[in-house]
């Protein structure tokens, strides 16, 4: 089915005009950081401004007022997911990933059924309850179909202790009618980047296939959100144009969300060129993102949108994980594999999308959040519940969301405890959840020592 290509108006001169005008001015980012903590955003004009700061004490107060304002929001939790590379066959060419058509030095394979089966229920033994399903842009004979039937198979997947709860999916874009069949899948978000906002350069690096259409592509969310999926997540691939053109871009991509559908994305992510085999540009990215300017731009997107979530993959150390996840990231990937068959067959990593930069299992993941003093959540219940798009926003802005997220962190982390971690996780996990029970409202920690009592004494998927 053909279907009207729409577009989302880039407006590459005013970006332009921004960044020029951005300058570092001491007075000018206090007050910017000053409004920041009232915690309702930011507009294009004071991004300009944050993103030209470079001096060491400015820089550390905008760092500072992130890590504030990611306190105030999200508290100590830090949702946790696995992804799912279920197929690698492409048809088209973007030059910095492995998967790319004609690249001769990676496997192609598209899990059978069973094999899903199998990789889900690995994931399950790790301990997930998310996740995010990936695939190269080509599906086998059954077409869209053979999505459709991983999803499927992924929710009917069980274990002793465990099923995913939600699935979120990373494929090309689709028409209107297919997002609705996608959203009868139950999927909870559909996430999509547009690597780059910049056309110029996006023509340059995506050399054959549809996804060369870049109004195909900006216009993806728009079809999804009429079909009724509202809980989109969009992104940047860092380190094909400047960063600062892309963080203002993804403003305008925001704004035009809000407008047309009165709420914007439910997360962005933030991933950096990684190398790729086969792709000689991931080994040297044009414009690539320092790990100083990388922290600033996390910062800066929480103080931005603060209520949207910020994901961060394996693909970056653990270091930065660390760091950014003070400074704004709210949920991370972990123990995942990138290749189709990967959980199953660990060392296979020439089906590998991109080099891993967190190698650790999950249970290492969780015992180092939680040394930090971060807790993991496992949680689903929005999505279940229905709290999804403009009513999640409308309970998330005056901070009543709370009431459900960090009682659901404790019930889903205190699973995680009792069912998959090791002893020593245990432990440190166990003491955790008593810290921050204490630490709670009353009423609300009523609620959430019900909920992990419960667990304790055996309950599952237990939440509110
Ligand atoms: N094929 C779909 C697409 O392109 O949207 C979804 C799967 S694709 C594997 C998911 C994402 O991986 C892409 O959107 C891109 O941002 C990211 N990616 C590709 N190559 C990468 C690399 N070398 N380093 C980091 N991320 C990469
Ligand atoms: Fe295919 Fe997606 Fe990789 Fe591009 S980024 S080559 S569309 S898998």
């Amino acid at each position: 089915m053909t279907e009207e290509v729409m577009t989302v108006p880039i407006d590459n001169e005013r970006i332009a005009g921004l960044i020029q005008d951005g300058v570092e001015n001491a007075s000018r980012v206090r007050e910017i950081l000053d409004k920041a903590l009232q915690l309702k955003g930011l507009d294009e004009h004071d991004v300009s401004v944050l993103m030209a700061v470079n001096s060491p004490d400015l820089l550390e107060e905008l760092f500072d007022t992130a890590r504030k304002a990611k306190l105030e929001i999200y508290g100590r939790r830090i949702v946790l997911f696995a992804p799912l590379y279920v197929s690698n066959l492409c048809a088209n060419d973007c030059t910095y990933c492995a998967f790319r058509k004609g690249n001769p030095a990676v496997k192609r394979r598209a899990l059978r059924q069973e094999e899903v089966a199998n990789e889900t229920r690995i994931i399950l033994d790790q301990g997930h309850k998310r996740i995010l399903l990936v695939a190269g842009e080509a599906y086998p004979n059954e077409g869209l179909n053979y999505i459709f039937n991983c999803i499927d198979t992924i929710y009917a997947t069980k274990t002793e202790w465990g099923e995913i709860r939600r699935v979120n999916v990373n494929i090309a874009p689709l028409t209107v009618d297919e997002f609705k069949e996608l959203k009868g899948r139950k999927i909870g978000t559909y996430q999509l980047f547009q690597e780059t906002y910049h056309r110029d350069t996006y023509m340059k690096v995506h050399v054959a296939g549809k996804k060369r259409d870049f109004d195909w592509r900006i216009s993806a969310m728009d079809r999804a959100m009429e079909a009724g999926i509202d809980d989109v997540g969009i992104g940047v691939l860092f380190g094909l144009a400047d960063w600062r053109f892309e963080m203002l871009a993804l403003m305008q991509h925001i704004a035009h969300l809000e407008k047309k559908f009165g709420v914007g994305p439910h997360t962005i992510s933030v991933p950096r060129i990684e190398p790729a085999v086969g792709s000689d540009l991931s080994l040297s990215p044009p414009i690539p993102v320092t790990d100083t300017e990388f922290k600033k731009l996390v910062a800066i997107l929480r103080l931005t949108v603060p209520y949207t979530g910020i994901i961060m993959s394996t693909r970056e150390t653990p270091e930065m994980r660390h760091e950014t996840l003070a400074l704004g990231v709210s949920q991370i990937s972990a123990g995942s594999r990138t290749n189709p068959g990967g959980y199953n067959d660990n060392e296979q990593f020439d089906t590998s999308q991109f080099s891993l930069g967190d190698h650790r299992t999950l249970d290492e993941v969780v015992a180092d959040v939680t040394s930090m003093g971060y807790i993991p959540s496992f949680c689903t219940g929005c999505y279940r519940m229905k709290r999804t798009g403009k009513d999640f926003m409308d309970l998330a802005k005056p901070g009543l969301i709370k009431n459900y997220c960090d009682v659901n962190a404790l019930s889903t982390f205190t699973e995680f405890l009792e069912h998959y971690a090791s002893p020593g996780t245990k432990k440190t996990g166990d003491a955790l959840v008593e810290t921050v029970l204490n630490e709670m409202p009353p009423s609300r920690m009523k609620r959430a020592k019900a909920l992990v009592e419960e667990v304790r004494a055996g309950g599952r998927d237990v939440y509110v």
